[in-house]
């Protein structure tokens, strides 16, 4: 079974490249599944592979410890990408072992498209679209209120769209985004106070154009970046709209 699981090693790449291919070497056999899916104890603290999970962590840590899934909560799991229950061989396997948040971890759970092979996004394999597709919609009314959106793009193929609109429904990343920017520019309000009482309008829309180009070093299609483009293009916020955040709140 070693040179089995070895083999599969050497395949994870292409598994990750179209999982429709694939079943697991394990499949069917209870008694394989479960003792590949005992390995995985290996990497808890004084056994083996302890030091594997450490410094899956540590270099994770030392990057960037946003979670790669939502790029918004702090990593502390550790996903198997290809979930261990569907594909025990990759159990130990660290290129499969993704630091992650508790919530994506969570909501990503077993799940592992092997019909349409709409994975999500792999953090050591993928890149995500770097062409504008997620937008966010600012409405000034009564109260400010925001919605984000994905839009393809003729710059993208249709089945990596796919996987993006996966991937955020798995997550619930419009509504979490939407908390999340809520919660951002409830911080933010003194500082929009402050830029439109002393430069006024033009002052804060450039303020907010900033903010834009600082987020999208983290990716163009980053929540931050998405957020601040639609509000440094919203005439009504720039023009003292902003004040609505405090009057009432946001939904
Ligand atoms: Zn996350």
């Amino acid at each position: 079974m070693r040179t089995g699981i070895i083999d599969a090693y050497g395949n994870y790449e292409d598994v990750l490249r179209d999982i429709r291919r694939f079943t697991s070497l394990a499949h069917g056999s209870d008694v394989l599944t479960k003792i590949l899916l005992g390995n995985y104890a290996l990497l808890d603290r004084g056994r083996p592979l302890e030091d594997l999970r450490n410094s899956i962590f540590r270099t994770a840590l030392s990057r960037n410890s946003r979670c790669p899934l939502c790029e918004r909560a702090q990593v502390c799991a550790l996903d198997h990408f290809l979930p261990k229950n569907h594909f025990p061989e990759y159990s130990i396997l660290a290129d499969n072992l993704i630091p992650v948040c508790e919530r994506c971890n969570r909501l990503k759970g077993d799940e592992c498209d092997t019909v349409d092979g709409l994975l999500m996004f792999h953090a050591y394999f993928d890149e995500f679209p770097d062409i504008e597709i997620l937008f966010a919609e600012v409405n000034v009314d009564n109260v400010v209120s925001i919605r984000y959106s994905l839009h393809p793009s003729d710059e993208i193929d249709n089945f990596t769209f796919e996987r993006v609109k996966k991937q955020f429904k798995i997550l619930g990343l419009f509504d979490f985004y939407q908390m999340e920017a809520v919660a951002e520019l409830t911080d933010q309000i003194d500082l929009y106070d402050e830029t439109y009482d002393s430069f006024g309008d033009s002052g804060l829309w450039s303020t907010l154009g900033a903010l834009a180009r600082g987020a999208e070093r983290k990716g163009i299609n980053h929540w931050k970046a998405a957020l601040y483009r639609a509000l440094s293009r919203n005439a009504e916020f720039c023009s003292g709209g902003y004040r609505k955040l405090l009057a009432t709140p946001m939904n």
